[in-house]
């Protein structure tokens, strides 16, 4: 693994820290609890700021609008951002607008790219990613896809419910997948416009965490057709794009949970470095110490693992096993490191002012969207057991 990082990214991880600092983690004052999420007028005037300051759309190559970062400088970034749970899409690099735009990137052609990638690219428009389906539809099992596109002419015709799409309410379009004339080997992506004729966002589906802008949503397909125009790549392609998408999307997603487990420790040992009590520091207090000693080692050892799988993705290998092992590792470090910090800050760390609590239900959500840890055990343990991966 070469971790050697160049100048131009380390002056970009300051300014990442400086953002977080000097604009995201002020701004978090506003969230609004009601509606869980931040107020869209000011969302929009930091985004500007963003931009002003150079860090859109980090993850981008430079001839896009992006910054040029191969993945394992996109990890460092993006940790820098993480710290702030606002500050990714702030930046234009959260989930789903930034997997989707990986995709786009990928494997969209030029007309494709213009309708939707470009105007994503610029925060002009949002979208969806459509997978996961009510049961027996497929959820952590994708084997078990119900939707159907079936051929008419030029076109198809999609049939079927999708739910906990990530910001569908408000989406300009989205990344839909579903079989095609009922054969699951056929599973195709379509783009799918959000005014296209048959298509409902039923309703955005109150959840424990908070959400961005456009929550998630349960969505219904009925008789919606969709020009061949409209195909991502090409019939049948569906499953390997989605790799191609989850892959490194389950990545960024690792790097954003690091700077939210590092964020949580940090506001945990300003409270315990003030705190006086048992006739000294809480800091000072050996079970404290061990706390925070545990979850650095936790955290060190995610973040380490989610390099690893950058380096081997940025050098085109496989990198599998080792993003399903940094997905479990990190998703469980960010929820035991807020736990932790809670847990330090006693009932502040309870209450809404420390913004710890906000995390907390957050943080629920990583250890089971993108494959919930028990398949990615299975597919961990799976590889080892037909020797395809070693110890
Ligand atoms: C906040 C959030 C955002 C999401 N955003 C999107 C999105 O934008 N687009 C999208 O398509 N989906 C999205 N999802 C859905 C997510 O990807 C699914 O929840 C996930 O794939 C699991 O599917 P499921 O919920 O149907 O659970 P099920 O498949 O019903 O599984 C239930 C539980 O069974 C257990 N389990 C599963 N497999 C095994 C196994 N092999 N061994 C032992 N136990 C097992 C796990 O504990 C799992 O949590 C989101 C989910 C959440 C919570």
């Amino acid at each position: 693994m070469d971790l050697t990082v160049s100048k131009e990214v380390e002056e970009i991880k300051a300014k990442a820290r400086a953002f977080v600092e000097e604009v995201a983690i002020p701004a978090e004052d506003h969230y609004d609890y009601n509606r869980g999420r931040m107020p869209e007028t000011l969302t929009e005037a930091l985004r500007l700021e963003a931009k002003k300051r150079g860090l859109w759309t980090a993850h981008l190559p430079k001839s896009e609008g992006g910054l040029g970062l191969d993945l394992v400088g996109t990890a460092l970034i993006f940790s820098e951002l993480g710290r702030s749970p606002i500050a990714p899409y702030l930046c234009n690099c959260d989930a789903p607008d930034e997997g989707n735009m990986h995709l786009l990137h990928l494997a969209a052609n030029e007309e494709q790219k213009k309708k939707y990638y470009y105007p994503l690219v610029e925060g002009k428009i949002r979208s969806g990613f459509a997978m996961t389906e009510p049961p027996p539809g497929a959820g952590s099992d994708p084997t078990t896809l119900a939707t159907n596109a079936v051929k008419d002419g030029e076109h198809y015709v999609i049939n079927g419910r999708k739910w906990y799409c990530t910001g569908a309410n408000g989406a300009s379009f989205l990344i839909v997948m579903a079989k095609v004339n009922d054969s699951f080997r056929r599973t195709t992506m379509f783009l799918v416009p959000t005014d296209a004729p048959g298509y409902t966002m039923v309703r955005e589906i109150d959840v424990l965490g908070s959400h961005g802008p456009g929550g998630h949503c349960e969505l219904n397909f009925e008789n919606v057709k969709v020009h061949e125009s409209q195909i991502l790549g090409k019939v049948a392609e569906g499953f390997r794009l989605s790799q191609e998408r989850l892959g490194p999307a389950r990545l960024t997603h690792c790097m954003r949970w690091i700077g939210l487990s590092r964020r949580s420790l940090e506001i945990a040992r300003e409270y315990a470095i003030k705190r006086e009590l048992f006739g000294g520091k809480l800091s000072e207090q050996q079970g404290i110490q061990w706390m925070f000693a545990e979850a650095a080692l936790e955290i060190e050892s995610g973040f380490l693992l989610t390099l690893k799988a950058a380096d081997i993705l940025r050098k085109g290998g496989d990198a599998r096993q080792a993003i399903s092992l940094a997905k479990w590792q990190v998703s469980e470090t960010l929820n035991k490191c807020v736990d932790r910090a809670i847990q330090i800050c006693g009932s502040h760390g309870f209450s809404r002012y420390l913004k710890l609590e906000l995390f907390y239900r957050d943080a629920r959500a990583a250890r089971i969207a993108d494959g919930p840890t028990e398949t990615h055990k299975m597919v961990i343990g799976r590889n080892l057991m037909s020797g395809k991966e070693n110890f």
